[in-house]
This record gives structure tokens, C-alpha cells and sequence, in this order.
């Protein structure tokens, strides 16, 4: 995996090569404002070093995501802008709402009435048993130990 894509564009505002409002830095991060932003001051925090997925994060890289990411939402509730509450949010795959395929965490600050949300499907609403959550959960501890 190569460190920056001459061709992504969250690479490009690593390198300086495209405009974006930078709200903050790190040796490993940065963090910028979206540009289509669900609320003000909604932001996005990337690895400097190119990764398509989570999966191809270097291990160096995932701690100081999240390190940005609260450094950021802390910010966001002292800055004046209407922040009451903060989700953070990342898309790991097209199917998940991915549109840059460069790791990315939104940091999307919220308040009473804000209108967003996360849609849930037709399945949900019932509570598993114990025996549904056990199944899945013994195929999760499977492929976390490989
Ligand atoms: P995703 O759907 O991949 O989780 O989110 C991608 C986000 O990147 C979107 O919210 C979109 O508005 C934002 N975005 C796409 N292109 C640019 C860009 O060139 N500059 C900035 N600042 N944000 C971008
Ligand atoms: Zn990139």
C-alpha cells in the first residue's frame, strides 16, 4: 500500500495540492471541515498515510484517528458553534455509505432537533436471546483470533 495516491483527493489535501479548511494537525492526522457538511463545523479526521479501509490502517495510525477525533469534538463544543453532542462516524466500504476511499471519521456535531440520524432497517426492533447473541458472537471470537 503506498503512503499518498497521486489520484485521491484526501491525499491531494495532505500534500497541500487542494484547498480545505484545516481545523487541526498532528504528525499522523488531519483534521479538516467537510465540504458538504451535515451540520457547521462538521469534520473530517484522516490518516496522512493513504488507506483505502480500516483493514489498511497501519497500527500506528488508528490510535491517533481517535486521538484527532476527540481532540476535535471537544473543540467543537467549547467553539460557539452549535454543538451540544457529537457523533462520530465512519463508512468502512461502499455498502456502508463510503464515497472516499481514503479512511476517514466524521466528527458531526449535534444538538436537540438537529434532524439527522442513523436509519435502521425492517429487522430491527426485537431483543436477541442470549443463544442468537452466543452463534454470532463465537463467529466473531473465531475470526478475531486469526
Ligand atoms: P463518506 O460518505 O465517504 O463517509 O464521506 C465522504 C465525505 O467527504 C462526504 O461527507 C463529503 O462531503 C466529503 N468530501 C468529498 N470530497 C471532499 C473534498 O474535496 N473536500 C472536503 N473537505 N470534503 C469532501
Ligand atoms: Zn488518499
Amino acid at each position: 500500500m503506498p503512503s499518498t495516491d497521486p489520484n485521491c483527493i484526501f491525499c491531494k489535501i495532505v500534500r497541500r495540492e487542494a484547498p480545505a479548511s484545516i481545523v487541526a494537525e498532528d504528525a499522523v492526522t488531519v483534521a479538516f471541515l467537510d465540504i458538504r457538511p451535515m451540520a457547521p463545523g462538521h469534520t473530517l479526521v484522516i490518516p496522512k498515510l493513504h488507506a483505502t479501509y480500516l483493514e489498511d490502517l497501519p497500527d500506528s495510525s488508528d490510535g491517533p484517528i481517535l486521538k484527532t477525533a476527540r481532540r476535535v469534538a471537544s473543540a467543537l463544543r467549547r467553539s460557539g458553534l452549535r454543538c451540544d453532542a457529537v457523533n462520530l462516524w465512519l463508512a468502512d466500504g461502499k455498502d456502508a455509505g463510503q464515497q472516499v476511499f481514503h479512511v476517514h471519521m466524521h466528527v458531526i456535531p449535534r444538538f436537540h432537533g438537529d434532524g439527522l440520524g442513523i436509519r435502521v432497517g425492517p429487522d430491527y426492533g426485537r431483543t436477541s436471546t442470549r443463544e442468537e447473541l452466543e452463534a454470532v458472537a463465537a463467529k466473531i471470537r473465531g475470526a478475531v483470533s486469526q
